[in-house]
């Protein structure tokens, strides 16, 4: 690595590890400098705003790195960034994202008292789904985030989240209703903001969910 690049990785709180050669001992293999691991939000931010790891930073303006209270209790993880939001660099703007601030405000929260992130951080053209090697390719940098806010309570709002966060390939109609982990973090899958749009008969749903989220914040049920 040139001195230049270091420079500019150890500048951004990026922890580097430089191989040193020793006689009669092998070299160790030099570490990644944008593993998420181990890294804090002044680290994380900008790593992620230089990822080039799926090709889907081709087409971002920006990424979406995520927005709200880094020590949230509630996170939202929503699937990915539209054309507003990468024109904005905020997930859940919009149509969709008003209906999700209203639904946080009929709990008792506003939009800056949780965090709320997406699995891919830069946009799919034509918002087109996300596909599974761009999630995975994107997973430790939401991981890292999930780890650094360290919330009581997930809530996937959408199927890709849910699966995302599940390991699972089930339907979303098959995974809401009740708990699950993502480690030892409750997780509540509901519909995403968009579907209620589309079919308002589903926002009953989404509240039974939403309600259920706040039970297991306060310890009732997990
Ligand atoms: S979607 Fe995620 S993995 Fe792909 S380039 Fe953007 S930040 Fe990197």
């Amino acid at each position: 690595m040139d001195a230049q690049k270091l420079a500019c990785l150890q500048s951004m709180g990026i922890a580097v590890w430089v191989r040193r050669d020793y006689a009669g001992r092998a070299a160790e293999p030099e570490a990644d400098p944008l593993d998420p691991a181990g890294m804090d939000w002044q680290a994380l931010e900008p790593a992620v705003a230089a990822c080039e790891r799926c090709e889907l930073h081709r087409g971002r303006t920006q990424t979406v790195f995520g927005v709200g209270n880094r020590r949230a209790e509630f996170m939202i993880v929503g699937e990915a960034p539209g054309a507003e939001e990468d024109r904005r660099g905020e997930p859940f703007v919009g149509r969709a994202g008003k209906l999700l601030d209203a639904m946080l405000a009929a709990l008792g929260f506003d939009r800056s008292d949780v965090f709320i992130a997406n699995v891919l951080k830069c946009r799919p053209a034509e918002n087109r789904d996300p596909r599974p090697e761009e999630a995975a390719a994107c997973a430790p940098w939401l991981d890292r985030q999930i780890a650094l806010v360290q919330p009581r309570v997930l809530i996937a709002v959408g199927k890709h989240a849910a699966q995302r966060l599940l390991g699972t390939d089930s339907p979303l109609g098959r995974l809401r209703g009740r708990p699950h982990r993502y480690g030892k973090v409750p997780v509540v899958v509901t519909w995403h903001p968009a579907y209620l749009l589309r079919r308002p008969e589903a926002k009953a749903d989404a509240w039974r969910d939403l309600v259920l989220a706040l039970s297991l914040a306060r310890g009732d049920g997990a």
